[in-house]
């Protein structure tokens, strides 16, 4: 599938594109963003230990996506959390250092606390939020009958990245984000992809990030283009 290497700016007026088009990399743009994506809030919600952080983006995420299924006539069953340090067994196989994982052969999301240290130290405090709310999209996918079971394509993915994307809008919406957090988000996004297209991966940086963008400025339908599953019937 052909992809542009520039990252798309669709919400910049033109005029801004064109000077944005001379840089090779996002940050410049991501900056002016933040004005647009964020909303005011002085102390963050999730409060100040990465362990308080965990537990409200559990119980935010899952409220969100409740409410979400909900609306479409579905019930959502949440799925459970658990942290480690070094490995964990889940029944995927086994989990280690810096990863997250969504198993969904137990509906288990797997967060490995280093990972999310690192994340939230790189890119600020929304970052590990918005690794966890990728993997709730998962989560999400599996009770949709969107995705398989064995091993995620590269869309299946960056339909993740786009809920995670429709999450983030949710708590902007309820005041929860800062100016910088949805910027964190798509940083994080961005920073998770590889440089050289491969299918069997997460997609490009660019990608993740359109994708992250997508969900949050779109909604949770602008996501379903990238359900590939009934496609293969
Ligand atoms: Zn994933």
């Amino acid at each position: 599938m052909p992809h542009s290497s520039a990252i798309p700016y669709p919400w910049i007026p033109s005029s801004l594109k064109v000077v944005l088009r001379f840089l090779s990399s996002p940050s410049l743009a991501v900056i002016l963003l933040v004005g647009v994506m964020g909303t005011v809030a002085q102390t963050p919600a999730w409060g100040q230990t990465l362990r308080e952080k965990v537990t409200f983006a559990n119980t935010d995420i899952n409220a969100f996506w409740a409410q979400t299924f909900r609306s479409i006539g579905r019930k959502w069953y949440s799925p459970r959390s658990y942290t480690y340090f070094k490995v964990i067994k889940t029944a995927c196989g086994v989990s280690g250092p810096f990863n997250a994982l969504y198993c969904p052969r137990d509906h288990g999301i797997y967060l490995n606390i280093p990972f999310l240290v690192r994340a939230d130290q790189r890119w600020g405090d929304f970052a590990a939020i918005t690794i966890m709310a990728h993997e709730y999209g998962h989560a999400v996918q599996r009770q949709l009958g969107l995705s398989r079971l064995n091993r995620y394509l590269y869309q299946e993915e960056l339909q993740a990245d786009c809920f995670a994307g429709v999450y983030a809008q949710y708590a902007s919406r309820k005041g929860l984000l800062d100016a910088n957090d949805a910027r964190e988000g798509y940083y994080q996004s961005y920073s998770s992809g590889v440089a050289q297209f491969n299918p069997n991966t997460h997609g490009t940086r660019e990608q993740r990030a359109e994708a992250f963008r997508l969900g949050y400025s779109s909604g949770f339908k602008s996501c379903l283009k990238y359900t590939v599953l009934k496609f293969r019937r």
